[in-house]
């Protein structure tokens, strides 16, 4: 009836307002968050894998909500993004993780992660320098990891902001490879340095087509000279996989999950002098 679609509606319009309402106060809440410098930045440990050794970590945000407890990154950043406040919140990040990359063995890299929002109208290179320059941290032990979205949006003006920042020395990922459409031309886009090859890879590993897939991956990195790192390597056997696969990184909870910095061990590195 007329009235049953009028009701439906009503309970709709409400739901959606509940959700917004939420958003909104999330929104409001993160801002605080970073405000009070509050977000937190976890490590996760990329494994040479005929080693054991850890040759680089990732710097992953973390954010303790006060009442609501942990709060997933997939929740608060796409909640930064479109409140306008990734930016602030990928200073901090990068800030942070050049800081406590000075503690750890000087053999290893950090990583950081960059939203393709970082790339618009803010000056990301005078960023990078600054956040160097501020820690001290050598820029060869820097790693930015990039999705192919920086490449969809605004394209000649962030590929030219991706070579000013591979010239200042530091290093670049390419993430989450091959979730997104056309992922083979944008590794031919850009000099990348190592390639992340996604999870839902790795979780497939066992089967012929993947295997297929990943070769012809492995083929392709060696031709672009690039290294690469299995992520969400969860079991040894994927380990096994990986490596008769000729591929040398892997990284996930296999080794460890993403833990504050004073959990990191470094064990057969040289530690480092403080
Ligand atoms: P990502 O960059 O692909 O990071 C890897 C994610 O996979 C992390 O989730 C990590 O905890 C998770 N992971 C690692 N190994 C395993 C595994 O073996 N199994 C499973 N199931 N998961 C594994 P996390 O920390 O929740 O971060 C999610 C995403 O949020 C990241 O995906 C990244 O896109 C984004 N993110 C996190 N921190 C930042 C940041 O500081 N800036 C930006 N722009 N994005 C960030
Ligand atoms: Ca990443
Ligand atoms: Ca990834
Ligand atoms: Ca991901």
């Amino acid at each position: 009836s007329k009235n049953a679609g009028r009701n439906c509606f009503h309970i709709y319009s409400a739901d959606l307002k509940a959700e917004a309402d939420q958003r909104n106060v999330l929104e409001i809440e993160l801002r605080e968050a970073i405000w009070r410098e509050e977000i937190e930045v976890f490590y996760q440990p990329v494994i040479e894998l005929g080693t054991g050794r850890v040759k680089s970590v990732e710097a992953l945000a973390r954010w303790r909500h006060g009442t609501r407890g942990f709060i997933p990154p997939v929740e608060f950043i796409a909640v930064a993004e479109t409140g306008g406040l990734i930016v602030e919140l990928g200073e901090q990040v990068l800030a942070k993780a050049c800081r406590d990359a000075m503690t750890m063995p000087d053999d290893v890299k950090v990583a950081v992660n960059l939203s393709a929002l970082q790339f618009a109208g803010t000056n990301l290179v005078d960023t990078v320098t600054f956040a160097l320059a501020q820690s001290g941290l050598p820029q060869t032990r820097l790693e930015l990891e990039i999705t192919e979205s920086v490449f969809l949006a605004d394209t000649q003006e962030n590929l030219k902001t991706l070579q000013r920042l591979k010239a200042l020395g530091v290093s670049i990922a390419l993430d989450d490879f091959g979730v997104g459409y056309s992922s083979l031309s944008y590794l031919t886009a850009f000099p990348f340095d190592k390639v992340k090859i996604d999870k839902s890879f790795i979780d497939r590993i066992d089967r012929s087509e993947t295997v297929a897939v990943l070769k012809s991956i492995v083929q392709l990195a060696k031709t672009l000279k690039l290294s690469i790192v299995a992520e969400g390597v969860e079991t040894s056997e994927q380990v096994s996989q990986l490596q008769s696969l000729g591929i040398a990184l892997g990284q996930g909870f296999y080794f460890s999950k993403p833990v504050p910095l004073a959990d990191l061990s470094w064990q057969g590195h040289t530690a480092r002098r403080r």
